[in-house]
């Protein structure tokens, strides 16, 4: 390894510890939403400068804490900003909470009633359905900024026709399982009523104005929708609102932020949010499944130039070769897989969740407590032989590691619990030490020396 290979070392050791601190960091945002910004948030719409400037700055504190050390930013912002069963992290996207906290003003003056939705009815709406309520010059600030969320609310609020006033006659799904005007395009066309709402066309017993006098063809249709509209089993009630991202149909500003962070992912993670295992090793197998831990392809996505060979056997390190496919690797999930009984290994981390379902079908608790605990060590053993010179004689070392990382984590879990993880321990680390002895028997070493130790701290947290 020359002098540069050696210096770029160093820098991967800097930035190594990426992961770690990252854990605290993210209640630490959230928690820095304080009382008095959420309450501003959920009575005005942030502009979108003020919500850029936020974002910056946070996105730059959870990557970096408070130091000044060039960090990379592994996973999307908005990805991180996901909730937990999204498949993010849960840090909170200020613009889109700002959205639907609004949203909850709406929901309110649907279904409760009070002296702000006396006002406001009387003032603002005036009878319409709320769809068409736009916005007028001498609106108030608040309510302005009520209407530029409209659209997101309508987009998950469901309307039940009781007496129809609150539901458009051809905008909105009532009637049919379509909207009318997608049914009779060229009615809707031709009718000058648009925004009516079903319970003015009643009230004007179905004569609505159209643009022209209504060719026989048309006339029968317009007829067939009124003898439906007459027939529809109306109630002297409101119409009924629900919420459909909400569970029991019941506005959330939660559903309603999960609604919008969702995009395209369909990742879970719950099996990662539910194991018993330190929070900053969840973060750390939540960054692995992701494929976002710097292992060296990662870094060299990112213009580092030191030398991308795996410390263990010198093929490109990647996180599917590091943890799965290296030597190293597959000899530790061979000794997994003895304890097991299973005849094969598994090769990446999907492809893991199958292997450990298939040979330990009842032990789903633990499957993710041991894929953190052995790829945790297989991480711990390769920063230690790249940075500390660590020289590691047999896989079954690190396998011991993983082993005593488990037992520690044990104390995490219920007593009953314990006992179990403590025997698949205890048969695990009886592998290992047969590992060790015969190969104490053979070889001295069986893994290529490490680079020339860094000198410089840990930035692990
Ligand atoms: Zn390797």
């Amino acid at each position: 390894m020359d002098a540069s290979d050696g210096k770029n070392e160093k820098k991967l050791k800097i930035w190594k510890g990426n992961s770690l601190s990252i854990a605290g960091r993210t209640t630490l945002i959230n928690s820095s939403l304080s009382n008095a910004f959420i309450y501003h948030m959920s009575l005005y719409l942030l502009p979108k400068t003020v919500v850029d400037t936020l974002d910056k700055q946070r996105r730059t504190y959870f990557w970096k804490g408070g130091g000044t050390k060039k960090k990379y930013h592994l996973v999307r912002w908005e990805n991180i900003c996901k909730s937990k069963s999204k498949g993010g992290l849960g840090v909170k996207d200020i613009s889109k909470m700002n959205i639907s906290l609004l949203c909850k003003w709406w929901w309110k003056l649907e279904t409760e009633n009070g002296l702000w939705q006396d006002l406001v009815q009387k003032k603002y709406v005036k009878d319409s359905p709320l769809s068409v309520v736009s916005h007028k010059i001498d609106d108030s600030p608040i309510w302005t900024d009520l209407l530029k969320v409209k659209q997101v609310y309508l987009g998950g609020r469901v309307l039940q026709v009781k007496n129809g006033k609150n539901t458009r006659f051809w905008e909105d799904i009532w009637l049919k399982d379509k909207p009318l005007c997608i049914l009779h395009p060229v009615l809707f066309d031709w009718c000058l009523n648009k925004n009516i709402s079903v319970y003015n066309v009643l009230c004007a017993n179905g004569r609505l104005p159209f643009d022209w006098c209504l060719p026989p063809s048309f006339f029968q249709e317009w007829l067939g929708i009124l003898d439906a509209t007459f027939s529809f089993n109306f109630e002297d009630a409101n119409d009924k609102v629900s919420w459909k991202w909400g569970r029991n149909k019941m506005f959330t500003t939660k559903s309603t932020y999960d609604h919008l962070t969702a995009g395209q992912s369909r990742g879970h993670f719950n099996h990662i949010w539910k194991a018993k295992i330190p929070y900053k090793i969840k973060i750390f197998t939540w960054l692995l499944e992701k494929d976002a831990v710097l292992t060296k392809d990662n870094l060299i996505k990112r213009n580092w130039l030191g030398n991308p060979s795996c410390i263990f056997c010198g093929q490109l390190e990647t996180s599917k070769h590091l943890f799965f496919q290296c030597p190293v690797a597959r000899c530790i999930w061979g000794m997994v897989g003895s304890c097991l009984g299973a005849t094969n290994v598994p090769n990446s981390c999907s492809q893991f969740k199958l292997w450990i379902e298939h040979w330990l079908p009842n032990g789903k608790p633990i499957h993710h407590f041991g894929f953190a605990a052995v790829c945790w060590a297989i991480w711990k053993g390769r920063n230690k032989a790249i940075f500390d010179g660590k020289i590691i004689r047999h896989p079954a070392e690190i396998l011991t590691h993983a082993c005593a990382f488990m037992t520690y984590w044990a104390g995490l879990t219920k007593e009953d619990f314990q006992v179990g993880i403590l025997e698949g321990v205890k048969s695990l680390l009886a592998y290992a030490h047969r590992a060790l002895a015969q190969q104490a028997a053979t070889t001295p070493r069986m893994l290529p020396a490490p680079p020339t130790p860094a000198t410089e701290d840990e930035d692990e947290a």
